[in-house]
């Protein structure tokens, strides 16, 4: 007989996402497309393999395996890509989601963006409930910005900034730091940032997947960046989060804050709090590592969402302790295979 102090007990562990080592999983990053309109040098090859169409859930099955996240604890949801917006209808899936955050089930619905639709789609975003977005951009000189993406054009994401800071919508820029390309660029950003009411992450490129290049060539440690910031700017130590991995600081002179994402230089995973999935229902429990649990057949099994819900526990049940990541030049190959645009980042 279950007594109903066991039925709690059991029902508590139905809900919650606890892994092995004690962290509660409250964060989901869904990847709805591995698409890009660009080709950021870092990020992809140009000549990229895309998944076929028919691999990929569908924007329903997406919001089913989204519910059955927030069902079990997921309290922060992040869309990402690939290039998220490029995704047909994606719309419909934010007002989906959106719905949680109207129902209390979610706290918030955000979205990494390379900012090339954001012109088209920053109001309906706003609508749907999504209060912040992150936004990719590199660079602010526009033939940089062209060798950088390969396909992207600056005055379009100028743009669609624009029309996101119009919506209301709290922007942050993610940078990644490139040896040689975009160091001599930081103190231009972080007044930029300031002045429109930006805040800014720097982001050390991570080795994930095969792209046209040597990555040691690209690789930045933040470590060295920031020594170099603060002999420029005050960097007050800030103890905001944002509920990602970055660690943040004020800048004094601008108001502005600006956040160091530095899996190389320092290992963010104890107190990692996500797991991603991609557009193909892939469960992935840390972005360093290949181990993955399939989501897309139990999801398809049955209408029923035991299955599933199951084979998340299970998933969550071995989520390792954190990632190895190494940029070595000896060793030439990424330390994980699949490109950052298969998870999301
Ligand atoms: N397309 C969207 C964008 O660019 O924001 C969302 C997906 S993109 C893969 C997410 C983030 O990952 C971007 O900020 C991008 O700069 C970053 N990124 C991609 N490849 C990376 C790498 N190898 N190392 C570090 N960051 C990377
Ligand atoms: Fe596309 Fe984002 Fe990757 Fe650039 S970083 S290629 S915009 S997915």
């Amino acid at each position: 007989m279950v007594t109903a102090l066991g039925a709690i007990a059991f029902h508590a562990r139905i809900e919650a996402m606890i892994d092995p080592f004690g962290r509660h999983i409250t964060y989901l990053r869904v990847s709805v497309t591995d698409r890009c309109d660009f080709r950021c040098i870092y990020c992809m090859a140009e000549d990229m393999t895309f998944l076929p169409k028919a691999e990929l859930l569908s924007l329903e099955e997406m919001e089913r395996l989204c519910a059955a996240f927030i069902r079990k604890g997921v309290r922060k949801l992040r869309l990402t890509g690939g290039e998220p917006l490029v995704r047909r209808n994606i719309m419909s899936l934010v007002h989906n989601l959106g719905q949680h955050l109207t129902s209390g089930d979610l706290d918030e619905l955000a979205l990494t963006t390379n900012g090339s639709q954001l012109a088209k789609y920053a109001a309906e975003i706003k609508a749907a409930g999504v209060r912040r977005i992150n936004v990719s951009l590199d660079t602010l000189d526009e033939a940089k910005f062209r060798a950088i993406t390969r396909w992207g054009r600056l005055p379009q994401v100028m743009e669609g900034l624009a029309a996101a800071k119009a919506a209301g919508l709290h922007v942050k820029i993610n940078t990644v730091a490139l040896k040689g390309i975009n160091d001599g660029e930081f103190d231009r950003l972080i007044d930029w940032c300031g002045a429109e009411g930006f805040d800014l992450t720097l982001i050390e490129t991570m080795p994930m997947g095969d792209i046209d290049g040597d990555r040691t060539d690209q690789y930045l440690p933040l470590s060295l960046v920031r020594a170099r910031l603060q002999s420029r700017w005050t960097l007050e130590e800030s103890d905001y989060r944002s509920g990602g991995p970055a660690r943040y600081a004020q800048v004094r002179e601008t108001g502005g804050r600006l956040g160091f994402i530095t899996p190389l230089t320092h290992n963010f995973c104890e107190s990692c709090n996500r797991v991603r999935v991609t557009c193909t229902g892939t469960l992935f429990m840390c972005l360093g590592q290949d181990d993955a649990a399939d989501l897309r057949t139990p999801l398809r099994a049955s209408d029923d969402d035991t299955l599933l819900e199951n084979a998340i526990d299970k998933a969550i049940g071995r989520k390792p302790k954190g990632h190895d990541f190494i940029i070595d030049r000896r060793v030439n190959r990424p330390a994980v295979s699949r490109h950052m645009s298969v998870t999301g980042g």
